[in-house]
């Protein structure tokens, strides 16, 4: 099955919303009249907004780093899908490895996270990979099988299609090290597997796995090559308009 390739830049917590609106005005210009790969970009929540309405028009998509399941109420430093959904953003990144390391999230905590977002009409880049030390034990099918499991449970097949996997080994992020396309690949069929089984074939056969570690102008092309990578989760080189400008044109390279 044709999956249309996609690539996002997860900008951390970078660029103030001067920043940002300069950042996103040069990566307009360098994207247009890209159709055969979607593109989105994760500013921080400050700039979300006028990044949004700097994006009118464009076919940039817009993604938040993170979201709270509850509409609203006394959650005093959260963000709800509605308030996200307001302001025209597509897609929420859910699970990020940076969120489970340092901020306490769980396989449950995402799971509900997902949910909400799908309540709500958002997309989710649902994010998983191994620690380090869990690929040296030989763990990595059985960490991103449970977290496939926990994520995931109880998301119907008629809303997982509004699913894209990020697989993004934790040893491989922000730190130079990427993983090479075929241990990308090994995982990624992996994921496509169990996707098999927790849905139809057919509906792990649409869904779209991006890789993200390191990901740079020069190694996208080799990942992409595989055939079960649809696209890439972009930090570092997505903070940079011509860098991200290229990965996200890796066919023309
Ligand atoms: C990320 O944070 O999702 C990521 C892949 O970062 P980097 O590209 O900097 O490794």
């Amino acid at each position: 099955m044709k999956r249309l390739p996609f690539i996002a830049g997860n900008w951390k917590m970078n660029k103030t919303v001067g920043e940002a609106l300069e950042l996103v005005r040069e990566l307009k210009a360098s994207v247009q009249g890209i159709e055969d790969v979607e593109a989105a970009i994760a500013p921080p929540f400050t700039a979300l907004y006028p990044v949004s309405q700097e994006l009118k028009g464009s076919s940039l998509h817009l993604a938040s780093q993170n979201l709270f399941w509850e509409e609203k109420g006394a959650f005093t430093g959260e963000i709800s899908p509605m308030m996200l959904k307001e302001i025209d953003c597509h897609y929420a990144i859910i699970g990020h490895s940076e969120r489970r390391q340092y901020f306490g999230e769980t396989d449950e905590t995402v799971n509900r996270r997902i949910k909400a977002a799908f309540n709500h009409g958002l997309k989710v880049i649902f994010c998983i990979g191994e620690m380090l030390q869990e690929r040296e034990g030989g763990l990595t099918f059985s960490v991103i099988e449970r977290q496939l499991d926990g994520g995931l449970k109880g998301v119907e097949e008629n809303t997982i299609e509004e699913i894209v996997i990020a697989y993004e080994p934790v040893w491989a992020i922000g730190t130079g090290k990427t993983a090479t396309p075929e241990q990308a690949e090994e995982v990624h069929q992996f994921i496509r597997q169990k996707l098999g089984r927790l849905y139809s074939k057919r509906t792990s056969e649409g869904i779209r796995i991006q890789y993200g570690g390191s990901v740079t102008p020069e190694n996208i092309k080799g990942l992409m090559a595989q055939t079960n990578i649809d696209g890439a989760l972009v930090g570092g080189a997505s903070l940079n308009a011509e860098s991200f400008s290229r990965i996200v044109r890796f066919k023309e390279m």
